[in-house]
């Protein structure tokens, strides 16, 4: 089958995963040998806690091998309403959570269960490779909204308000954000809600998924939260991966109101089904056990934030922000735009500095136009301190190559 016109003419609109991507290729080359320390995928190197393994292995010898209910055990769902209790004080009931196979299908589930052609989602960038994709699967429009560094990464409520139209249907909300790790202190999120306030049609996802993980004491806030009068047109979404370093078992989850939860679950039963039975055990363990070990690793995410921060800004040509959240940087490579690579390829672009610092030096990093916002790259910093310093040195040695004809 080689004619491509067979292919929907959705899927020509949209990419592949660039997260995916880049990691994939930086598997591949350490597989053929090449010395390639990979800073693409945003995934912590932690292990899963040994007392979540546990209860997985417990679920597993107990029989809950079957299917479950369509989106979510009971037992989850009351954690998961637990945890909005105590970390988010929203008060929500277990008909009014869902559970999916990871954050993704959270989102993919909302949109495809509310979007007419044409509807329009907001999406402030740089934003998360998947989001403006999911929506164009879904059928919608999305709309970006720029969130750049003169704001800190942050949307304004000027950006929010000059963005919404009658057909705006959802504000995607990233905070901290990934790719930029900025993330929006209560004021700041507040002027947000104001204006949501004023546009009753419009609905907010907000994707919490790196809540946990924030240093200088920051305090993080959701928008249900700060702005109670939201709480009717808010999805509250989060999971278990990257707090509890539990990417591949796939467990996401959302808080809201029930007519949107039950048409979600519609979506998803005619999709994947349940969760697989055991990750979901292991997501109420995660949920109802010991969180000391979140701030401890947060910790250890604190300090390699600084070290990589310190170390880009020392590469001739990047500035790198100091973000206040996830487990990303965003540096600018404006200062390396128009010089040439020892490879004597010119640097026209972020993509054209990502693909060239993996062909010199073999680091693996995600470009930032794939984040609707050039010329910057993300960082992962979810690796060893060591592989850390290892790729920093080489990105600078790399950035002090580059030479301007
Ligand atoms: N969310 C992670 C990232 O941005 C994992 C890969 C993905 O699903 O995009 O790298």
């Amino acid at each position: 089958m080689s004619d491509s016109s067979f292919l929907s003419q959705t899927l020509s609109r949209i990419q592949p995963s660039q997260t995916i991507a880049v990691t994939q290729k930086a598997r591949e080359l350490k597989a053929k040998g090449v010395d390639v320390i990979s800073l693409g995928a945003g995934e912590p190197d932690f292990d899963t806690p040994e007392n979540i393994k546990q209860a997985a292995i417990d679920a597993i010898q107990r029989g809950e091998t079957k299917y479950t209910a369509v989106d979510g055990i009971v037992e989850l769902k009351k954690a998961i309403c637990a945890k909005f209790k105590r970390d988010n004080g929203l008060e929500y009931q277990p008909s009014q959570i869902t559970v999916a196979p990871g954050g993704k299908p959270i989102i993919y589930n909302a949109m495809i269960a509310t979007l007419n052609p044409g509807d329009e989602v907001i999406i402030p960038a740089p934003y998360w490779v998947s989001y403006p994709d999911i929506v164009l699967l879904a059928g919608g429009a999305p709309v970006i909204a720029e969130a750049g560094p003169e704001t800190g990464f942050l949307l304004t409520a000027a950006a929010l308000e000059a963005a919404i139209t009658p057909k705006t249907k959802w504000l995607i909300f990233n905070s901290p954000s990934n790719p930029s790790g900025a993330a929006y202190a209560r004021s700041d999120l507040k002027a947000l809600t104001d204006v949501l306030m004023r546009h009753p049609h419009v609905w907010v996802l907000s994707d919490d998924m790196y809540e946990h993980l924030v240093y200088d004491d920051f305090d993080f806030s959701t928008p249900a939260e700060v702005e109670p009068g939201l709480y009717d047109r808010t999805l509250t979404m989060n999971g278990v991966s990257k707090a509890y370093a539990m990417t591949g078992w796939r467990i996401g989850y959302a808080g809201g109101p029930e007519l949107l939860i039950k048409a979600m679950a519609k979506v998803q039963s005619q999709s994947t089904s349940n969760p697989t039975s055991i990750s979901q055990w292991a997501a109420v363990e995660a949920l109802n056990g010991p969180q000391d070990f979140i701030a401890e690793r947060a910790a250890v995410f604190k300090e390699r934030r600084d070290l990589v921060t310190s170390m880009l800004n020392q590469a001739t040509g990047l500035e790198c922000r100091t973000p206040e959240g996830a487990f990303y940087v965003y540096p600018s490579c404006a200062g390396c735009i128009g010089k040439t690579a020892p490879s004597g390829k010119l640097i026209e672009s972020d993509g054209d500095f990502a693909a060239e610092l993996l062909e010199a030096e073999g680091v693996a990093v995600v470009h930032g136009a794939a984040f609707g916002l050039s010329p910057f790259f993300r960082i992962s910093y979810a690796t060893s301190t060591q592989a850390l310093t290892a790729a920093c040195e080489r990105i600078q040695r790399f950035c002090a190559s580059l030479v301007r004809d």
